[in-house]
């Protein structure tokens, strides 16, 4: 059975009825991108930054962080790699980074809402990634975005990195796609709008479902509830492909939801374009793709 999957490595993720997919793979650190290559996956999806800033003492430096992505992005070639911006709070906590206590850290003070915050914080990543992109095909992605303003300031800083790094003559993709992650139900029901700005969207399912349905993702007591096929979280899907088709941006997915085999053939009916997940479910993934 492994043997045959294998056979799909070079393989590429085409439909019976002729569509194209991406089927990439998600990465929380820059050594998994081996993994993700060796099953022979097309691009990088979902580049999780939060490693580098956990487990030290203080931020990392924009040199540091840059070697991290430029290494990611040398490895995969002329494959896409999307990198996240910093998803910190929630659950997710900074020894060094001064957090409020929250009653509800998951609807507080998190992702982009932080770093539109904390600029020079926001400011350092969105260099270390623009400086990269001269190596790669880089993709930046904000997580958390709830509607268009949030959008349209993170996009400001980042046109002021770009204007930072020409006045220093360095190099960087001026075309660098600029897209968000959909994983709170107001983005999804406000996707029309906001696929006017972006050049894609990547659906989290982790954080979507969780919201919509209001299920804590951690919780056991709760867990039975939290449901990838509700109808209102595929509704809310549904709405973020069909607006990005309308604008001719593509539409991907990095929740777990996008290696969930018995999800798979229903996304793939709703026309999603890419399909992020851990690196282990690349293959498996690949052959429902091509039988369906
Ligand atoms: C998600 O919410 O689906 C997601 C991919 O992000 P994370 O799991 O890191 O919150
Ligand atoms: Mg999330």
């Amino acid at each position: 059975e492994k043997l045959k999957l294998r056979r799909l490595i070079n393989v590429d993720a085409v439909t019976k009825s002729g569509k194209r997919v991406i089927v990439a793979g998600n990465i929380g650190s820059p050594k998994d991108v081996d993994k993700v290559l060796e099953v022979g996956g097309e691009g990088i999806g979902l580049f999780r930054t939060e490693f580098l800033f956990m487990g030290k003492d203080d931020f990392p430096t924009e040199q540091e962080q840059f070697e991290a992505y430029k290494y990611v992005a040398s490895k995969m070639g002329d494959r896409q790699v999307v990198i996240r911006t910093l998803d910190i709070g929630g659950d997710k906590s900074l020894p060094y980074l001064d957090m409020p206590k929250e009653l509800n850290p998951f609807l507080g003070y998190r992702a982009i809402r932080l770093c539109l915050d904390n600029k020079p914080l926001f400011k350092t990543q969105l260099r270390a990634i623009l400086r990269a992109s001269a190596f790669g095909k880089i993709g930046i992605m904000f997580p958390m975005i709830s509607g268009l303003e949030e959008f349209l300031k993170a996009k400001e800083i980042l046109q002021e990195c770009k204007e930072e790094l020409r006045k220093e003559n360095i190099n960087f993709d001026d075309n660098i796609e600029v897209g968000i992650m959909v994983e709170i139900p107001s983005a999804a029901l406000a996707a029309e709008e906001l696929a006017k700005h972006v050049d894609f969207f990547s659906i989290g399912t982790n954080d979507l479902i969780q919201y919509t349905i209001a299920v804590d993702r951690m919780n056991e007591k709760v867990s039975y509830l939290y449901n990838p096929m509700h109808p209102a979280v595929l509704r809310l899907i549904e709405m973020t492909i069909n607006a990005a088709h309308k604008e001719g941006k593509w539409c991907g997915m990095c929740g777990e939801m996008a290696g969930d085999e018995r999800a798979i053939p229903k996304l793939l009916e709703l026309g999603l374009d890419e399909f992020s997940m851990s690196p282990s479910s690349i293959l498996r993934a690949k052959e429902i793709i091509i039988n369906w």
